[in-house]
């Protein structure tokens, strides 16, 4: 290669080559973990016989909905759970999990987060930020604690023993609370199996404690998912396959669900109400691709990330390592790269090519942020999508892409206006 910092298209193209030379074992994993989770999603829909009258909407009341209540069986078959709550309704992850949290939680009770601080727009819902009397959790008295991770923040671990012996401690504790997804912390990504291995060990010493899963970004990326009371997540990400327009589920055990139903709707009526407005078609046809589509996403990601790493960056997770998120971090180390970056996510992508984006002031944010986002429904990070905030290290946060065609384009035009590493 030469020594300039931007590449010819020769070059690219050679590395291109080289990258899927080198992805190739890993493709073909992924292909695996995307044929078994799909057998899994055919036979549910087999099993609770999906057909053509499922896709009908209802209005009003939304009474006797069928495709309400097949979709919520079949997620129940596919998650190995004992009930769902699949709704476009939900705005956002945040009001899944919001419902979630307000629904197991009572007055005097104690919510514990084990993978640091949940997710940032969780914070105003908790009561940790915000106006006291906008009805947060804390507002209710319902108390927050945490429990460091082990092994640091980029060892990342849950740290059980802590766990338990924190929970023998504090009767008071209801809610343990996990977030598989590193989401925008530096830290790892939880596997299936170490999130099932902490409910196991949860119950074994308090059957009377819930551990929730914020599953967001990690549905399908395994060929299983984590064992919990409650596994929370949005339908605009993984499990909406790119096809959802909008939305989000609760799957869990049968009280749980059923008391975050509750919560949703109103008690007594919880999951019996609902009109679906012809969107139950986009949501069984967004399961239905979602594990082709995670796994058109992690490729894309892998590609990233060897491809960045070639051209000199840090790059999180490494393209060798297996992953549980479909998020890759990039780091630029200067501001015109991170910009440069999301240029090319945001002229790769097919809607918005045009236009480019620039830092701005979001609220809610202390420092400037830059956002690419190309998508077909309005911030669907299942789609390619690009940010980061303005501040060193200047860490470009990539996700998404709903054919790896598309996405190895997008990742080239970003390789090709950032260029090597040259400091
Ligand atoms: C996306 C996401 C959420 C939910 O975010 P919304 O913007 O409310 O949909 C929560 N946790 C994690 C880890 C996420 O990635």
């Amino acid at each position: 290669m030469s020594n300039d910092a931007k590449l010819t298209r020769a070059e690219l193209e050679a590395l291109t080559e080289e990258t899927e030379r080198a992805l190739a074992g890993r493709f073909a994993e992924i292909d695996r973990t995307a044929y078994a989770n799909t057998g899994r999603i055919l036979r549910a829909f087999r099993e609770e016989k999906v057909s053509d009258s499922c896709f009908a909407g209802t209005t009003g009341y939304g009474y006797d909905d069928k495709g309400r209540e097949v979709l919520d069986a079949v997620w129940s078959r596919v998650f190995e759970t004992e009930l769902s709550l699949v709704r476009h309704n939900f705005g956002n992850g945040r009001h899944g999990l919001s419902t979630a949290l307000f629904g197991l939680l009572r007055p005097g009770e104690t919510l514990v987060g084990v993978t640091g601080k949940p997710y940032d727009t969780l914070d105003e819902v908790i009561g940790i930020s915000g106006a006291n009397g906008d009805g947060s959790l804390a507002d209710f008295g319902i108390k927050y604690a945490e429990i460091p991770m082990a092994g640091g923040i980029s060892g990342g671990r849950i740290d059980i023993p802590a766990v338990r012996e924190r929970l023998l401690q504090d009767s008071g504790i209801r809610v343990v609370f996990v977030q598989r997804s590193k989401g925008y912390m530096n830290r790892r990504t939880l596997s299936p199996d170490e999130i099932t291995e902490l409910t196991e060990a949860v119950h074994s010493v308090r059957r009377d404690v819930m551990v929730v899963v914020d599953n967001c970004y990690g549905e399908f990326t395994a060929d299983r998912e984590p064992k919990a009371d409650l596994l929370v997540g949005s339908l605009i990400k993984n499990p909406g396959g790119g096809m959802a327009l909008t939305g989000g589920y609760i799957t869990g055990t049968a009280r749980a669900v059923e008391l975050c139903s509750y919560r949703l709707t109103t008690v007594g009526t919880g999951r019996e109400v609902g009109a679906t407005l012809g969107q139950n078609r986009n949501m069984f046809m967004g399961l239905f691709y979602a594990p082709h589509t995670t796994a058109q996403a992690i490729k894309t990601a892998h590609f990233a990330a060897y491809v960045f790493e070639k051209l000199g960056y840090d790059v999180f997770p490494a393209w060798d390592e297996p992953r549980f998120d479909i998020i890759q971090t990039v780091i630029t180390h200067s501001r015109e790269r991170l910009c440069d970056f999301c240029r090319g996510i945001q002229s790769g992508s097919p809607v918005d090519s045009y236009v480019s984006p620039e830092p701005w002031a979001m609220p809610g944010y202390t420092d400037e942020v830059i956002m690419a986002a190309g998508c077909f429904v309005q911030g669907a990070s299942v789609e390619m999508s690009a940010d980061g905030p303005i501040r060193p290290p200047y860490t470009a946060f990539f996700q998404g892409g709903l054919t790896y065609e598309s996405g190895k384009y997008g990742v080239l035009e970003a390789a090709a206006m950032v260029g090597r590493n040259k400091d």
